[in-house]
């Protein structure tokens, strides 16, 4: 008997059909002797309607309201399903991110948590019912409502699993677990038995939106162990945890794929201390994140420079980097949408040679350019022009030898086009 941490994301709890048959699950945990925590996100589309509802009387809608809004998600289906469970005669009580005791810290809109008290939820589960919290939200210390960013329900699950000392954090949602890429847009993608929390880190960042990236942080932190599945079966899962030795043996664990940045380009920019600091600076204080960087070595007193941030921040970095154009004597400023950044994830890479350029070589047959590089200790990303994504991401996947066994030999790959 233990305690297990259990979140059913979106889609697992769309209806109400979707919410008994969660309310059925979570009974039979519970009916094998161990204590429960459930939470919870919105019903699929409910925090986009919630948006979208905001948007209709202001672009910027205030920051307190708007997180007091969309709170609203979870906490619809955490009632649902605390009533779920007491009609099949289980017990429960929903909590909010208050009533949980979630602290927040003000960044409101992706607030982060700074501790969780759970004193209610720890004398609920002693009364031997099953708590119910709504996800992706806490209260900062003014007690104004606070979220923790899209995807924030699985945050809102590993801290509570770190908090109460649980044995397992479940992440139920609607693919059986972690694949080597997103198998909604690979259909060769493998399922992993086991990730270690630096490659799922690495991949959730690059934007595999299946764990939020901050639960993953937590997730190492505390050295919760996480189990990635299904909602609708029950396949065995991916789970996330501490690296192995045997791990480093797979050289490329995943690939990872962001099609939501934007590059921006200088050519001749003058090579001189402080330019460099006065556009990062003046991008950092607008609230823009800056991804890669990649400056050449100056010729002639010039260098060029070139950078990525997201789409939605394009405009506001091309008319901050037209202001500075004159004040830093920039020759050409080019911006550029029609990106993605494709990257190869596995720890691997720490004792195995030649997998950067294996990946070069795997896009060159391709015909596919690369634009800009980057790597860290267990990952190379690359950035090419968008049309190529989806022969990027399949090629690469047969390069590394990621795909299912049965389809790598049965399947006749399509030519190239
Ligand atoms: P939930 O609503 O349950 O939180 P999400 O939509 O946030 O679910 O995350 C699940 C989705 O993540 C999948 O439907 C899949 O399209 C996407 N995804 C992206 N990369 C991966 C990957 N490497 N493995 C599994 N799923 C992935
Ligand atoms: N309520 C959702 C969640 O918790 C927020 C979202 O839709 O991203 O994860
Ligand atoms: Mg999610």
């Amino acid at each position: 008997m233990g305690l297990i941490v259990q979140k059913y994301g979106g889609t697992s709890v769309r209806d109400i059909d979707r919410i008994r048959h969660v309310a059925e699950r979570v009974a039979g945990v519970k009916k094998a002797g161990h204590d429960v925590i459930v939470v919870v996100s919105a019903m699929a589309g409910e925090t986009n309607k919630l948006v979208g509802w905001a948007n209709e009387l202001t672009e910027l809608p205030d920051e307190r309201e708007f997180d007091l809004l969309l709170s609203s998600g979870g906490r619809i289906t955490s009632a649902l399903l605390a009533i779920a469970l007491q009609t099949i005669g289980y017990p429960a009580q929903s909590f909010t991110g208050r009533q949980a005791g979630i602290i927040t810290d003000f960044a409101h809109g992706r607030a982060r948590i700074a501790r969780i008290t759970g004193e209610r939820i720890r004398a609920a589960l002693e009364k031997g019912k099953i708590a119910v919290v709504a996800g992706f939200q806490g209260i900062d210390e003014k007690s104004d409502v606070s979220t923790l960013g899209r995807g924030g329900s699985d945050t809102s699950a590993v801290a509570l699993a770190a908090a109460l000392g649980a044995d397992l954090c479940e992440i139920h949602t609607d693919v059986d677990g972690v694949y080597t890429t997103d198998p909604n847009i690979v259909p060769e993608a493998r399922k992993l038995d086991r990730i270690s929390y630096d490659e799922m880190l690495e991949l959730a960042s690059l934007g595999a939106k299946v764990l939020q990236t901050r639960s993953v942080e937590l997730a190492k932190k505390f050295d919760v162990p996480v189990m990635v599945r299904s909602s609708f079966n029950e396949n065995a899962g991916t789970l996330v945890s501490k690296e192995e030795k045997e791990m480093e043996d797979v050289v490329v664990s995943g690939i990872a794929f962001n099609k939501n940045e934007a590059k921006v380009s200088v050519i001749g920019i003058p090579d001189r201390p402080g330019v460099a600091m006065r556009i990062f600076r003046t991008l950092a204080d607008a609230n823009i994140l800056v991804d890669m960087i990649v400056q050449n070595i100056g010729r002639d007193g010039m260098a060029d420079l070139t950078f990525t941030v997201s789409k939605e921040d394009l405009p506001k970095a091309g008319k901050i980097m037209g202001e500075l154009q004159k004040e830093l004597g920039m020759q050409e400023i080019h911006v550029d949408a029609d990106i993605v950044k494709v990257a190869i994830v596995g720890v691997g890479m720490r004792s195995h040679t030649g997998v950067a350029a294996k990946m070069f070589e795997c896009l060159a047959d391709a015909g596919v350019n690369i634009e800009m590089i980057s790597t860290s200790e267990i990952k190379v990303s690359c950035i090419i022009n968008a049309k190529y994504f989806e022969l990027a991401i399949r090629e690469l996947h047969k390069a590394f030898g990621l795909e299912k066994w049965e389809i790598h030999h049965e399947k006749k790959y399509p030519s190239r086009p």
